[in-house]
Parts: C-alpha cells; structure tokens; sequence
C-alpha cells in the first residue's frame, strides 16, 4: 500500500503521525511510504532520518494526496485540504466529528473513508489511541499543578513535596481514571498528599491496589469535595462521563472556601470543564485568575511535549496502520470490530452512531 505522512498544519500542532522507526517497519513490510519535508521537525525528526528510513520525501502536500492510498496525520483535515482527498481514500487520524459539522460534511462529500483515532476500542472496550494522550496530560497535570504552586507563578508558594519536617502539599484529584491515576501518581511521586475520588466503587478497589500509600482514594460525592477543596493547595480535574459534558464539580461558591493562590488544573476542559469558572487556555496563555484561585486549562496538553507524544501516539497507531495496510480497512474492521468502531465515515455515508446524532443525519 501507498501510505502518506502529512505535515500538520493546526495550530501550535507539533505532533507527526509516524516517526522514522515507524517508517522504517512499514517499508520493511513491503509499502511505500511517502512523507511531506518537515514533517517531523516539531517532533525532533528531521528529513534525512525519514530518508535514511526508506520514506519518499514529498514536498508538496497535494502530491501526497494524489498517490496515497491511506493517509495519516495526527488532527482532521483543515479546510484548505478537502479538495485534495480523493473518493475512497483511507484518512487515518484524529476527527473528532462530533465537534465540526462542517467538517463532518465535507469528509462525506469527499466520500472518504475516514478512521478516526479516538473510537478504535480494544478487546476490554478501551480506547488504546486515546490512552496515550491522557497518560500524558495526567502527568503533565500534576507538574503543572506543582509549577503554578509558586509564588513567581502567582501561586501560594508551596512546594509539592515539602521537605523533611515541613508539610507537602494536599492535592485533590477528581476522577481516577487514565488522567486522574497518572496525575495521582506524579503528585505522590513528588511526596504530595492526594486525595483520588471517583465515583466508581470497582475502580476504587483497583486504586486502593496500585496507588502508593500518600495517595488516599476516596468515594466522590459533592459533601467529600465541599469537605476537601478548602483543604486543598492544587485539585486536579480529571473527570468523564463517556458521550457527556464533564460535570460541574467545584461551584464558583466554593472558590470563596479555598486557599489564596491555590491552583485548579481542569484537564476536563476539552468536554466542557468540570470547575464552573473553568475556560480554555492555550500553551501561550496557560492560567488566568479567578476570585485568587489560579486555573490551568489547556485543551491540547500533549502539545507542550511533542517529542513525548509524537512517540507515545505512534507506538499505539504503528499496529493499527500496519494492519489497515495490509489487510485494506474492510477486511481489517471484519476481522476485528474494534478497528471497525473506528471507522465514522465510507462511501458518504456515516458509519458511526454518535456522528449521525450529533448532527441529525442518517447512518
Ligand atoms: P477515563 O474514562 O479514563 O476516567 C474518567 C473517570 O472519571 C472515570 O473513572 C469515572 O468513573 C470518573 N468520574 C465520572 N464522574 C465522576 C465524578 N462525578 N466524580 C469523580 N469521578 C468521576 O477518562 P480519562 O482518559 O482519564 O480522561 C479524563 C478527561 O481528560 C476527559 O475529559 C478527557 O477528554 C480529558 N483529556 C484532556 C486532555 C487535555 O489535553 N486537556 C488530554 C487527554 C484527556
């Protein structure tokens, strides 16, 4: 197969959707893999390394689009690309379509068969190309926390983990799924108290097990956070309800109960937020002020990391391309209907139920 690796053209997007490793096991496999110059460089990849991998270096993205049979990239197409994208071509990415009619109507136009990242689900009905970006952003979370905790950054000026004989900081995260265990875990690393609330009791077992012992997790219920929020120095949001806006979990109210200059990191914030004064930020801009309460709420977190994420994205979507190109989508979705649940999108019709409904149009 002919597979093509675009440059990302998003904003402040500097992820690539495959590395020169990728590359070079996708030739060895017997396809032919054109990629567009620069496509790495935000990821610390230059053109000789995908040269020396066996990729075709391309310089123009139509030249891509008019040869390959399946192409990658790591966000959707941007409009300037629709009328580049071919009938029956394979586009295997990131759509999120239930967040753009418009785009949603251009992919059926172009009568594409779009693959998107996020509802490929594995053999425990997980979500293994999204797992990887919230690894990140749980991680990342905490280190942010810890950061904007100084008094420079306009926090209270406490360190996270204290120091021998002076108290750590207690943190409060809410949602103790892939973000919120991550966030957890580099917040205890780092010698902080936390407190870990979710609202599924199996979960919490499971937490109980594997988290370290300055980690406390705790049944969520809005008593436990009215209890704990004035105790906190930095509250990690990191709740979801799948197909739902995040739920408003700390009230405006409850600010006037917190510390000065604690710190709310709302990773939540790409489903809506889950702290009422909660608004997206960008990587430029990352924290604003809200009756003395700093708020981190950066939408594309895996973004401040790209070589991270560029390398954590492609160590999950290397099986999945591997298998698209060999196979071709509609034996690799028979074979394995968690690749099939990835595919929104063939022949102008939507095959995903969610996309349909988000926008009322037949599937
Ligand atoms: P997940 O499904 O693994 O975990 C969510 C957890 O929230 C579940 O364990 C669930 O039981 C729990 N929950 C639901 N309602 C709750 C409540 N009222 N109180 C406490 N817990 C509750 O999801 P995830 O992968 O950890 O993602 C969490 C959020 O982070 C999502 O909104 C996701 O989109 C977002 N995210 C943001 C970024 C970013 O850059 N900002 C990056 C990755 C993920």
């Amino acid at each position: 197969m002919i597979i093509g690796v675009l440059k990302e053209i998003k904003a402040e997007e500097n992820r690539v959707s495959m590395t020169p490793s990728g590359v070079e096991v996708l030739v060895h496999s017997g396809h032919r893999v054109l990629v567009e110059q620069g496509a790495g460089v935000g990821s610390d990849f230059d053109d000789a390394q995908y040269a020396h991998a066996g990729a075709e270096l391309v310089s123009i993205p139509a030249a891509i689009y008019a040869q390959a049979e399946m192409v990658m990239h790591v966000k959707e197409p941007l409009p300037p690309e629709y009328e580049l994208i071919r009938e029956g071509q394979v586009l295997f990415t990131y759509f999120h379509f239930a967040a753009s009619e418009e785009l949603t109507r251009a992919m059926l136009a172009r009568r594409a068969v779009c693959i998107a990242y996020e509802t490929i689900t594995d053999q425990q009905g997980a979500l293994p190309l999204l797992t990887p970006m919230s690894e990140i952003a749980g991680r990342m979370a905490a280190q942010e926390a810890a950061k904007y905790l100084e008094r420079g950054q306009g926090g209270r000026g406490i360190l996270m983990g204290g120091v021998p004989g002076v108290t750590p900081a207690t943190v409060l995260v809410l949602g103790g799924g892939t973000v919120g265990a991550e966030a957890a875990r580099v917040a205890c690393g780092l010698g902080a108290m936390v407190f870990l609330l979710d609202t599924s009791l199996p979960r919490l077992r499971h937490l109980a097990e594997i988290m370290p012992k300055n980690c406390i997790p705790l049944m969520s219920s809005p008593a436990t956070i009215r209890e704990l929020a004035p105790k906190a120095d930095a509250i990690i949001g990191a709740v979801l309800v799948p197909g739902a806006k995040a739920p408003r979990l700390i009230s405006r109210d409850l600010l006037a109960s917190m510390k000065k200059g604690a710190v709310l990191v709302d990773v939540a914030i790409d489903q809506g937020g889950c702290f009422e004064t909660s608004r997206p930020t960008t990587h430029d801009q990352p924290v604003f002020e809200i009756d003395g309460i700093l708020h981190y709420c950066v939408a594309n977190m895996p973004g401040a990391v790209p070589l991270t994420s560029t390398l954590a994205l492609t160590n999950a979507t290397l099986p999945y391309a591997l298998t698209l190109a060999k196979k071709g989508w509609q034996r690799a979705a028979l074979d394995d209907a968690g690749i099939g649940r990835g595919i929104n999108m063939a022949a102008g019709r939507i095959t995903c139920q969610g996309v349909a409904e988000a926008f009322g149009l037949p599937h």
